[in-house]
């Protein structure tokens, strides 16, 4: 079953917690993709309870790998799963590059949201400068080396391929390459983590819109979506969903 997960950034007050009911109302009980919406954590609980009973499932967009502590602004795997969340985004590219976040540290989150029992999508995607100079595959296929550590190996958990040169930008790569980087991911996946990680989705992220999502989530082994922008509107991010 495909997932498609809606990566709400930093957008979104309660007064858009009616997107988040118009995706539920149209998911339907009998939707053939798995559904995760992931508001900023100041809406995680509301969107929980305003979701619950509904197909749709709640997520963060990051967490800390510490269970509690002093560590001030950041928010625990285990505190987003008593908020109500399912699943949680670990080394989105953005955070890569504004925190600094290397493979170890995503590692270590990803860890983290096993331990309370959240399914981490672990993001890896290349720059425009790796991809130019043919790095691309060795990027993302190191990138998933060191972020999939072995014991990740005992629950659910997905990888989302974000090329970074296509976040938000409009582009896109070609089916072609994204067939070439989720073959190559699917074989580093393995490698790692055996048949969890031959079953692991593996999700396509990067300017996934209603015109382009049924030709990318056809291509093969792609196993759902990770949409930004366009999951901030109920009816872009339904239409993303009904592509699957
Ligand atoms: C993202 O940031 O994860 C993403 C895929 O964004 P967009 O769909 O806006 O390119």
């Amino acid at each position: 079953m495909p997932l498609i997960a809606g990566n709400w950034k930093m957008n979104g007050l309660a007064a858009d917690l009616d997107q988040a009911q118009v995706v539920a109302a149209g998911v339907g009980a009998a939707s053939t993709a798995r559904v995760v919406l992931c508001p900023p954590a100041t809406l995680l609980a509301r969107m929980a309870t305003v979701l619950t009973g509904t197909p749709v499932l709640v997520g963060g967009q990051d967490c800390h790998d510490q269970p509690r502590g002093a560590f001030t602004g950041d928010v625990s795997a285990e505190m987003l799963a008593d908020a109500g969340a399912s699943l949680v985004i670990v080394g989105h590219s953005e955070r890569r590059a504004a925190y600094g976040e290397t493979n170890a540290t995503v590692a270590a989150k990803a860890l983290a949201a096993r331990r309370a029992g959240l399914e981490p999508i672990i993001c890896v995607g290349e720059s425009r400068a790796e991809r130019d100079a043919g790095r691309a595959i060795d990027v993302i296929c190191a990138q998933v080396a060191g972020c999939v550590a072995l014991p990740l190996a005992a629950g659910a958990f997905a990888i989302a391929y974000e090329p970074i040169w296509a976040i938000g930008a409009g582009l896109t790569p070609t089916a072609v390459e994204i067939a070439e980087a989720h073959a190559a991911l699917r074989g580093a996946l393995i490698d790692c983590a055996g048949g969890r990680g031959a079953a692991a989705p593996i999700l396509y992220g990067g300017s996934v819109n209603p015109g382009n999502a049924a030709e990318i989530l056809a291509i093969a082994d792609v196993g759902g979506a990770l949409v930004g922008g366009a999951s901030l509107k109920a009816a872009d991010f339904l239409a993303i969903v009904h592509a699957a």
